[in-house]
């Protein structure tokens, strides 16, 4: 047996008896974290990043094809994971990568984005980026010559939707965050931009998610006015934490995520038992995706999932991250 196909079956186990996610005990008042008159909180959260996450990915031999193949497919599946949003009332907080906002680009003097400061070479569990220039891969023409770079189209059609979505944060070309990496000098000149477009789009920028989960420079993000981070340190059902910094961290509860060795009716019921256990335990429901996912997950899996949250309206809320830390903060 192949190791990922092990690794799927004792996770099978692990979901049966319990054992995952992790159910935090905590013996403090729920009602410090669930409004009334509910039982529990969705978070649903995107991250919204085109080709701008897999351009140094280690997974493959040839990122950039990857990457421009995630851009496309999420061009194909975010209007149709909208449409389910409408149909269900579900809200979504897309991280947004800040160059998406972007309807074109273009070089000055061969250099692309001259006014932002770049990563040195590094390399992490995800990525490796060893030569060149940070930004060699931008195309520097606009969405419709280039539509898996830009997505100002894609987020106008986010915010013209019925439902009210939030437009987060993933940094503005999808840096590595970690405090090892840079001294908060390329942070905060990402993050700088990514306020200043969107307040153009008459957006404030609330809620962040670190690229590749690289948490850092938290003390920044209070300072820039945002208030929440989503993490992944194993998933988990549990309240969230507020940091010294003033930051909300959410924790991650599960992804939605296509294990190709599970039949479609168990991802089904999995993601529906996830939402049973939550409200049977009173927890923070955390649950976050790449849109860039397979079509069969968009098409079979998501529609049946965000069905079964409509049903239990009553007894989980699914909100954005800011209007739940609006919520915490209150
Ligand atoms: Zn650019
Ligand atoms: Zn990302």
């Amino acid at each position: 047996m192949k190791l990922s196909k092990l690794k799927a079956n004792l996770n099978k186990i692990k979901f049966a008896f319990n054992l995952y996610p992790y159910i935090q005990r905590s013996f403090e008042d729920y009602r410090r974290y669930i409004p009334q008159p509910y039982n529990a909180v969705c978070l649903i959260s995107a991250d919204f990043e085109m080709a701008w996450a897999s351009r140094y990915t280690k997974s493959v031999a040839n990122p950039l094809t990857k990457a421009i193949e995630d851009g496309l497919r999420t061009r194909r599946n975010v209007p149709i994971i909208l449409d389910l949003c409408d149909r269900f009332n579900i809200p979504i907080t897309w991280a947004t990568v800040g160059h998406l906002f972007l309807e074109s680009c273009s070089a000055i003097e061969g250099v692309k984005h001259h006014d932002l400061p770049r990563l040195p070479h590094f390399e992490n569990e995800y990525w490796k980026f060893d030569k060149g220039d940070w930004f060699d891969c931008d195309p520097c023409s606009d969405y419709s010559a280039d539509p898996a770079w830009y997505a100002p189209d894609l987020i106008r059609y986010i915010l013209s939707r019925e439902v009210k979505h939030e437009i987060g944060c993933h940094t503005f070309s999808h840096i590595d965050c970690r405090d090892s990496i840079d001294d908060g000098t390329v942070f905060q000149a990402e993050l700088e931009k990514c306020i200043e477009i969107a307040a153009k789009w008459g957006l404030e920028l609330k809620s962040f998610v670190h690229p590749g989960h690289t948490i850092g420079h938290l003390d920044k993000l209070a300072q820039l006015g945002l208030t929440s981070i989503r993490t992944d340190y194993g998933d988990t059902l549990a309240f969230p934490v507020k940091h010294i910094s003033g930051i909300w961290e959410l924790k991650n509860t599960s992804e939605f995520s296509y294990r190709p060795s599970w039949s479609i009716d168990y991802h089904i019921e999995r993601y529906k038992s996830i939402i049973d256990r939550a409200i049977k335990h009173k927890r923070v429901c955390v649950l976050w995706f790449h849109p860039s996912l397979p079509e069969l997950f968009v098409d079979k899996i998501v529609p049946p999932v965000l069905g079964y949250l409509a049903k239990k309206r009553d007894e989980i809320l699914s909100m954005t991250h800011s209007g739940y830390i609006g919520f915490l903060e209150s």
